[in-house]
């Protein structure tokens, strides 16, 4: 029946009724309507291969297993490592895109600091970075330790803040924690639960 002839409301029920009842191409094909099957097809490209490295994702502490395949000193490839007993060979969407991570142009390769009140940035070795941030963790928490308050010990300082990350593991996690409440440090953070 073609479809521009009027249907009525009874004679639609009883042709729905006989294309649920038949196969659905049947019933489809009442109407005019022949469709031909349709199968996905993903595009099977080679993937890329040089010398395997395995290693983690660096983005969260569920630490899934990656391959870095490495030709001529450069990642040409990173996938998940089936091999791994966390991940299985997948990663999710931030794993995935890692590679874009390794090799990109606004990549930070150097350090940079910018002192109090400049508005220039300037190289500098992460160790001399490490360094200077050490020290002014020491003379800030000298400057502002707080013993006492009304009367009761409290040993802590309020001038420094810890925060955590994503990337940071059980163990790390533990050992961060150590040392800020070694320091006297209240303020102390995971970045998840900002
Ligand atoms: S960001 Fe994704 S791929 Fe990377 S460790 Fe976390 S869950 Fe795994």
């Amino acid at each position: 029946m073609p479809l521009s002839t009027p249907i009525s409301r009874r004679s639609f029920l009883k042709l729905t009724g006989t294309a649920a009842a038949g196969t659905t191409a049947a019933g489809l094909a009442t109407f005019g309507v022949a469709p031909q099957p349709a199968y996905a097809a993903v595009p099977q490209k080679e993937p890329k291969r040089g010398q395997e490295f395995p290693s983690v994702c660096p983005y969260c502490a569920v630490g899934c297993g990656q391959l870095a395949m490495v030709s001529d000193d450069r990642i040409i490839n990173i996938e998940g490592n089936p091999d791994s007993p966390i991940n299985q060979g997948t990663l999710c969407s931030k794993g995935s895109a890692s590679f874009q991570l390794v090799n990109n142009e606004r990549r930070m390769t150097k350090g940079m600091y910018r002192a109090p009140g400049s508005d220039q940035w300037q190289e500098m070795g992460v160790e001399e970075i490490l360094d200077k941030v050490a020290q002014r963790m020491v003379e800030s928490r000298e400057k502002n330790f707080v013993e006492q308050v009304d009367g009761v010990t409290v040993n802590r300082t309020e001038s420094l803040a810890w925060l955590g990350s994503a990337c940071v593991d059980n163990e790390e996690c533990y050992l961060i924690a150590k040392l800020a409440r070694t320091l006297g440090i209240v303020y102390l953070e995971h970045q998840a639960r900002i």
